[in-house]
């Protein structure tokens, strides 16, 4: 089954859940609050590597549209276990470079 992220609506606290594609989002550990999926990780598994890099850049790309440039960056990092591209890896440390300067 594959492992998705969940974040907070409330306190933005961050967990990974196994569970299956129509399941509800569970709810916040911390404060009891809904949880919206962010993404799973299992699907960059299923699909070749220009896929999964091509599935990763535009998630982050969708973050930073919205604005969210810490959720890219945590988005990417996480990625990059995954999807060991050049490219991913380059637009992790681009942004790790963003967020400490
Ligand atoms: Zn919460």
């Amino acid at each position: 089954m594959p492992i998705y992220e969940f974040r907070c609506k409330n306190c933005g606290v961050v967990v990974e859940k196994i569970c299956r594609i129509d399941e509800e989002p569970p709810l916040c550990p911390t404060c009891r609050a809904e949880m919206v999926r962010c993404f799973s990780t299992f699907s960059f598994k299923s699909s070749n590597v220009s896929e999964r890099e091509k599935r990763v850049l535009n998630l982050a790309a969708g973050y930073l549209r919205d604005g969210k440039v810490e959720d890219a960056h945590r988005f990417l990092k996480k990625a990059a276990q995954h999807v060991k591209t050049d490219t991913v890896k380059k637009a992790a440390d681009k942004l790790s470079a963003k967020l400490e300067g």
